[in-house]
């Protein structure tokens, strides 16, 4: 069931905003703000409108193989909200792994996937968690590897203005977790230059 988000309620808040700070939201410039930060957040934070079950239904058309050897996806490049200051996380790449179990999905689907979760107001170690969890209800699969490298508007702009800094957040189930062999060959394709 798809939630709504309440656009009309952002463009008041943003308003409010506005005011908060200063300014006059009537003058020309502001005039439209609230209205075009609604509407970029209604597309930003699509994601909020979905679970991870229903995501991975939108996504999960499947084909069989014959196959167990693991498919990579590297380096998927999206960004996302941290949720402790609405702040940009910017700059990331995902780079994902899974055992298919006689399923596989379009390589498109996983990029898609990507894009959606990351559409939340979240931290991304919780991304890195939610892409693993719908990638592998997606393909039906207990085995997934899922590293994101980013940076936060949060730590690279205000506070202590590290710049360039890099969160790496990861996440492993099944046999990637189990297996440290298998772990290493997906960080080291991960890591090497194509
Ligand atoms: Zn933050």
């Amino acid at each position: 069931m798809k939630k709504k988000i309440d656009t009309k309620l952002i463009e008041e808040s943003i308003r409010n905003i506005l005011i908060a700070l200063g300014d006059d939201p009537k003058r020309e410039g502001l005039i439209e703000t609230p209205k075009r930060v609604a509407k970029m957040y209604e597309e930003v934070f699509e994601g909020m409108n979905y679970t991870n079950e229903e995501i991975a239904k939108m996504f999960g058309k499947t084909f069989k193989v014959d196959t167990d050897e693991i498919v990579i996806e590297k380096n998927i490049p999206t960004f996302s909200y941290c949720e402790h200051h609405l702040a940009l996380m910017y700059n990331m790449h995902v780079s994902i792994a899974y055992k298919p179990k006689g399923k596989v999905i379009g390589l498109s689907k996983i990029v898609r996937i990507v894009d959606m979760v990351s559409k939340r107001l979240q931290l991304q170690e919780k991304l890195t968690k939610d892409v693993a969890e719908v990638l592998a209800l997606a393909c039906e699969t207990d085995s997934v590897a899922v590293l994101i490298s980013g940076e936060h508007s949060c730590m690279t702009t205000r506070g202590i203005k590290r710049y360039g800094e890099k969160t790496i957040t990861t996440f492993y189930t099944g046999e990637f977790k189990e297996n440290k062999d298998l772990r290493n060959e997906f960080l080291h394709i991960v890591r090497t230059e194509d």
